[in-house]
């Protein structure tokens, strides 16, 4: 990419969010002249091939680190560990979020849209609406796929009217059926079909900070948690491994079933007493089973920050 050229890019690990709202952010500041381009942390997820490709879009540029100085814009996260590699010595020139802060500081002012809806793509579709900014079929398309997948089809808790409101107007202008397509994308994401444990535990993986904790916590969307839960040993091994290589003392991995609205969590390294004490369960065989909890930045995030008080 050229010197002069923002680019928009999205977290680690990337989620459906993270590339069609980097993508999305991207089209709309071209349409208004400014020389940005989309680029993406590490390779597209199944799902989110599945919706680059109905919608005939190619994946953004693979970015796996900036050199200092690059003007960037964040999507869909705030916090260093999240970012791209080189992101402390970037040009940060906005955020636009749907998470919480997570300590970034900037040596100059930065436009910074952070609202507490569901996905990220939420916020870039009405930015188009509210500015008149022609949007076409497929960003239409990529959004609408980043909201049903963030919102596990409005099924999550962060979900919002907003969100729903936005998605049913994008299925109108993407032509698609709201329900029909959003079965077939996450159907398209979910399985653990020709993953390794590694891939498995690697999933949509994101680094936090539980007062002095370091942890990781990935999270692996399924409609049948039995076939992740058949190899939990060589996950707990994988989750083990990433401690040592991560330099992190706790990595959690939500196994989250999408259809009964469910999360086995499985628990590697330490303090598995925290954890315990976060969700008021006894952790049994490196597993806590949570009945109702499919988001970790509502469901498990909070409650591990304020155990760690
Ligand atoms: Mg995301
Ligand atoms: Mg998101
Ligand atoms: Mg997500």
């Amino acid at each position: 990419m050229s010197a002069d050229k923002i680019i928009v890019i999205g977290h680690k690990s990337p989620d459906t969010d993270s590339i069609c709202s980097a993508l999305g952010y991207a089209a709309y500041k071209q349409a208004q002249g400014v020389n940005a381009e989309a680029g993406m942390t590490a390779e597209p997820n199944k799902e989110t091939m599945f919706a680059l490709e109905k919608f005939g879009v190619v994946a953004p540029e693979l970015v796996t680190s900036v050199p200092a100085k690059q003007k960037l814009i964040l999507v869909d996260h705030n916090e260093e560990g999240q970012a791209v590699d080189g992101m402390r010595d970037a040009e940060i020139v906005e955020i636009i979020d749907h998470h919480r802060l997570g300590g970034i500081s900037t040596a100059s002012p930065l436009f910074v849209h952070i609202e507490p809806v569901g996905c990220t793509s939420t916020i870039i579709a009405n930015m188009f609406w509210k500015n008149d900014v022609k949007m076409s079929t497929s960003v239409a398309g990529l959004l609408l796929s980043a909201i049903l997948s963030d919102t596990v089809l409005f099924k999550s808790p962060t979900c919002t009217q907003q969100d729903k409101d936005t998605a049913a107007k994008l299925a109108e202008e993407a032509c698609v059926d709201l329900k029909e397509y959003g079965m077939a994308m996450l159907k398209a994401g979910a399985g653990i079909d020709g993953m390794t444990p590694e891939q498995v535990a690697d999933t949509d993986l994101k680094a936090f900070e539980f007062g002095t904790v370091k942890a990781i916590i990935s999270q692996i969307s399924v409609m049948d948690p039995q076939e992740v839960l058949d190899i939990k040993a060589d996950l707990l091994a994988a989750m083990k491994a990433n401690c040592q290589a991560k330099g992190v003392e706790l990595a959690l991995l939500m196994v989250t079933d999408i259809m009964n609205e469910s999360t086995h969590l499985l628990v590697a390294g330490e303090p598995q007493d925290l954890v315990a004490k976060a969700f008021a369960k006894p952790v049994e065989d490196s597993c806590v089973y949570l009945p109702g909890v499919m988001s970790r930045k509502k469901q498990i995030v909070p409650p591990m920050t304020e155990a760690a008080k």
